[in-house]
């Protein structure tokens, strides 16, 4: 749609649809967050996560409403991740 012009895209899409589409994410504004994405829980740096697999994994592996502890989302320094939303 855009092809090589030049973009920046604001929108009220939650659902990751843009990316998926192959829009580059560091040209989107997601008003009301993304589900597709993690972010730090503490606003310790800028940095995003997509989650798919981890997301994936989680529905494979949860038994009555609970998933396994290794899986809740960390990173290296074992800061914990939430779902984005502004
Ligand atoms: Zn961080």
């Amino acid at each position: 749609m855009v092809g090589d012009q030049d973009y920046f895209v604001i929108t009220t899409n939650v659902e990751h649809c843009f990316q998926k589409a192959g829009f580059d994410k560091k040209s989107l504004f997601y008003t009301q967050g993304d589900y597709g994405l993690f972010q730090c829980s503490e606003p310790c740096c800028e940095e995003i996560f997509d989650n798919e697999d981890l997301i994936r994994q989680m529905m494979k592996e949860q038994k009555n409403m609970r998933f396994p502890t290794e899986l809740h989302p960390r990173k290296s320094n074992d800061r914990l991740f939430i779902s984005m939303v502004i």
